[in-house]
C-alpha cells in the first residue's frame, strides 16, 4: 500500500491582478499557485508541492523537447450559486492520464495523490474560481520527461504539474452550430499508435490541417480513419455525435480515438433518458447519405471545453452538407443544459459525477 504523500504549500507574496470575468477568453489567464511534484527511478514520485506560479526551468537536453515523452489531462472546476467547489469526474481525468502514462512509458501516478493535489491547489486558488454564467476554472494537469539525455529510451526523471486558468463563457451569445471540415488528406491517428493517449504530438499533427480548415472558414476538422479515410473518428478536441432517425451514433473506441469523459457521460445521460445510443464503426458516406435523405437530424461534438458542441455544416470533399438548418437542434440543447446544470450544481446530479471539495 503506497502512503499518500505529504504535500507542501508556499504561498505567493503577491497575488496578481484578475482579469473581468467577461474578457477571460480560453487558457489566457493563469492563477497564483501551480503544483509540482518530481520523479526519479530511485526514489518513485517525490516532494509534492504547491508553489507560486512560477517558470520551469530544464535542461536543453531534456528528452521532453526531443521525443517528446508527454501527457496532458484536462478537466474543469465550478463555482455554484451558493458558493460551493465542484469538480467534474475527476478520477476520470486521473484515470485516463494513468492510461495515457501507460502508453507514453510514464510511470504511473498515485490517484489519490493526484486528487489531494487538486484540492489543496483549487483552494490555494478559490478566489480565481469565477462566477458568471458559462465560466468556468480550467485544469491542465500535465508529466514530463526531464532526463539530460538525447538516447532514444524511456526517461528516468520526470515532472508531473498542473496549473489553472479561469476560462470563459465558450458560447457567450448562447449555444453556437459550427463549421466543420472534414479532412481527407491528413489523418490525426492510426489504430495502434497514440491515438487514445492524450499526448502533445496528437495535437502538434493536427495542427497544419486545422489551419487549413480555418483558411477556409471552418472552425474545426473532422478527421477520418487513418487506414481507408472513410470511417468518422472524431472533431477536433472532440468527440462527435450523428441523431439519425431518432438514434444517437457515435464512433466506437478502436484505439486510436480518445475516450472522452463528456462522450461517456452523454451515453449515460441518453441511456437515463430511455434514449437509444449505439457506439459503432460509421463512414462519412452514411452521414452524407443520411443528411441527404433527411433523416440526419442532429451532429455534435462533446469535450470538456465547450461541453456540446452542435454541427451545422460538413464540407467533405468539396460536398457541402447542411445539418438542421445550421441551427442547434432539440437534443444538442437538451444535453447541453442537462450536463451543464449538473455540472454548475444547478440541476440534481442522479451519477454522482460531481467531486465537492
Ligand atoms: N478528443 C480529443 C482529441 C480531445 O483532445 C478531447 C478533449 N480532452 C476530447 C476528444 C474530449 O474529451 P473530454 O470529453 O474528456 O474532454
Amino acid at each position: 500500500m503506497v502512503q499518500p504523500l505529504e504535500i507542501q504549500l508556499e504561498r505567493c507574496k503577491v497575488k496578481k491582478i484578475k482579469p473581468p470575468q467577461n474578457q477571460l477568453g480560453f487558457g489566457v489567464y493563469f492563477t497564483d499557485h501551480m503544483f509540482i511534484m518530481d520523479y526519479s527511478l530511485e526514489k518513485g514520485w517525490y516532494q509534492p508541492r504547491v508553489v507560486p506560479y512560477q517558470p520551469i526551468v530544464l535542461d536543453p537536453s531534456a528528452k521532453i523537447f526531443h521525443y517528446g515523452q508527454t501527457v496532458f489531462e484536462g478537466l474543469k472546476a465550478y463555482r455554484t450559486e451558493d458558493g460551493r467547489t465542484l469538480l467534474f469526474r475527476p478520477q476520470k481525468n486521473i484515470q485516463r492520464m494513468n492510461r495515457s502514462n501507460e502508453r507514453l512509458s510514464i510511470p504511473q501516478l498515485n490517484e489519490k495523490v493526484v486528487l489531494e493535489a487538486l484540492e489543496l491547489l483549487i483552494s490555494a486558488d478559490q478566489d480565481w474560481i469565477p462566477t458568471e454564467p458559462g465560466t468556468s476554472l480550467y485544469i491542465r494537469p500535465f508529466v514530463f520527461a526531464v532526463q539530460p539525455a538525447l538516447g532514444v529510451s524511456p526517461s528516468t526523471h520526470y515532472q508531473f504539474v498542473i496549473i489553472m486558468s479561469p476560462v470563459g463563457a465558450y458560447y457567450p451569445e448562447g449555444v453556437n452550430p459550427v463549421k466543420i471540415f472534414v479532412e481527407s488528406e491528413f489523418v490525426r491517428a492510426v489504430i495502434g499508435g497514440v491515438g487514445e493517449a492524450k499526448t502533445a504530438g496528437n495535437y502538434a499533427a493536427g495542427l497544419n490541417a486545422q489551419e487549413n480548415a480555418k483558411k477556409q472558414g471552418y472552425s474545426q476538422v473532422l478527421w477520418l480513419d487513418g487506414i481507408h479515410k472513410r470511417y468518422i473518428e472524431e472533431v477536433g478536441s472532440m468527440n462527435v455525435f450523428f441523431k439519425i432517425k431518432g438514434t444517437v451514433y457515435t464512433p466506437s473506441l478502436n484505439g486510436s480515438i480518445l475516450d472522452g469523459i463528456t462522450r461517456s457521460s452523454i451515453i449515460q445521460l441518453l441511456t437515463h433518458w430511455n434514449i437509444p445510443v449505439v457506439e459503432k464503426v460509421i463512414s462519412i458516406e452514411e452521414v452524407y447519405e443520411a443528411g441527404k435523405d433527411g433523416s440526419l437530424e442532429e451532429a455534435f461534438g462533446t469535450g470538456t471545453a465547450a461541453v456540446i458542441s452542435p454541427i451545422g455544416e460538413l464540407s467533405w470533399q468539396d460536398d457541402k452538407l447542411v445539418i438542421q438548418n445550421g441551427l442547434i437542434g432539440e437534443l444538442s440543447q437538451r444535453l447541453y443544459d442537462a450536463l451543464t446544470g449538473i455540472q454548475k450544481g444547478v440541476n440534481s446530479d442522479p451519477f454522482g459525477w460531481m467531486v465537492e471539495l
